[in-house]
């Protein structure tokens, strides 16, 4: 068994992340198995250096220890850009010259524009229609490169993967939309980073919160294109604050370096995880 924990350096973790580590470590632990520590620091707008030894800090606190070198998706974006000619070179990817704000008119100008299970609204298609030439013609414009999601559902057939919480479960990609696996400002999205990683690390089953878990509609079908393995999934329930909103920094969470700074024993506080309860006096539930 291979898990892993896959943290954005995007600030400092949490409760919440502390428990999906230590669910990650556990669960390889007790079947003799190896756990994986990756950043997944692709989203240059957001990512930190200073975070990324932050992580390490804080798993150590925790008394995490991962297993072999620390993966970053900073260097590995010749395996994306691989990835991303071998689904163009299907038939299956488009450059999207679209602005946020032009999506946005055009979603609002039509009225029974679909929406994705987040309330999202799906992007309306517009340059999937371009002609070859247009393209051609725009191709030196900053562009993103979506999935053609119709084309890659027939290419893929039906498909399922399996949660551990939840069961079998049959793949609704297309719940998704036209998604970008190539940004303007980033050359892998989430969605192609996390699925070629996790195959290229051997990761047999993938641990993490369940706000994840239509992701990976998205990832069962690339992987089905990409002829990846499909792991098992465990999507997590979050942990709640008092308020009963997910545990956040936009909501205020504690971060584990602040729970450090006030003296708290992080390896007491994993145990508590582990026994599902959560540290009294930090702002959390604890009933
Ligand atoms: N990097 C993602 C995050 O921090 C998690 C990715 C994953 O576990 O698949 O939210």
């Amino acid at each position: 068994m291979v898990t892993r924990f896959a943290p954005s350096p995007t600030g400092r973790l949490h409760l919440g992340h502390a428990a999906s580590a230590i669910r990650a470590h556990d669960l390889a632990r007790a079947a003799d198995g190896r756990f994986l520590l990756r950043i997944e620091d692709i989203d240059g707008t957001r990512s930190r250096p200073e975070f990324v030894d932050a992580i390490a800090e804080d798993l150590a606190w925790l008394g995490l220890a991962w297993d072999g070198p620390v993966w970053r998706q900073l260097a590995r974006l010749d395996a994306y850009a691989g990835t991303l000619a071998q689904l163009r070179g299907m038939g299956l990817l488009y450059p999207c010259f679209c602005t946020r704000a032009a999506i946005a008119r055009e979603v609002a100008a039509s009225a029974s524009a679909p929406h994705a299970g987040d309330g999202e609204p799906l992007y309306p298609g517009t340059c999937r229609s371009l002609t070859l030439s247009d393209r051609a013609a725009r191709i030196g414009e900053p562009h993103a490169w979506r999935l053609d999601m119709g084309a890659a559902i027939a290419a893929s057939g039906p498909l399922a993967w399996h949660d551990a919480h939840v069961g079998w479960i049959a793949a609704d990609p297309a719940s998704h939309g036209d998604v970008v696996l190539a940004r303007k400002d980033a050359p892998a999205s989430y969605h192609l980073a996390v699925t070629v990683d996790d195959a290229s690390q051997g990761v047999t089953d993938v641990v993490r919160g369940e706000d994840l878990f239509a992701a990976t509609h998205v990832h069962r079908l690339l992987q089905a294109l990409l002829g990846l393995p499909t792991p098992h999934y465990h999507h997590h329930p979050l942990l709640l604050g008092p308020d009963g909103r997910r545990l956040a920094k936009r909501n205020g969470a504690p971060t584990l370096a602040a729970m450090r700074a006030a003296g708290a024993d992080g390896r007491e506080i994993a145990d508590l995880l582990r026994q599902g309860n959560l540290p009294a006096g930090f702002g959390v539930r604890t009933d």
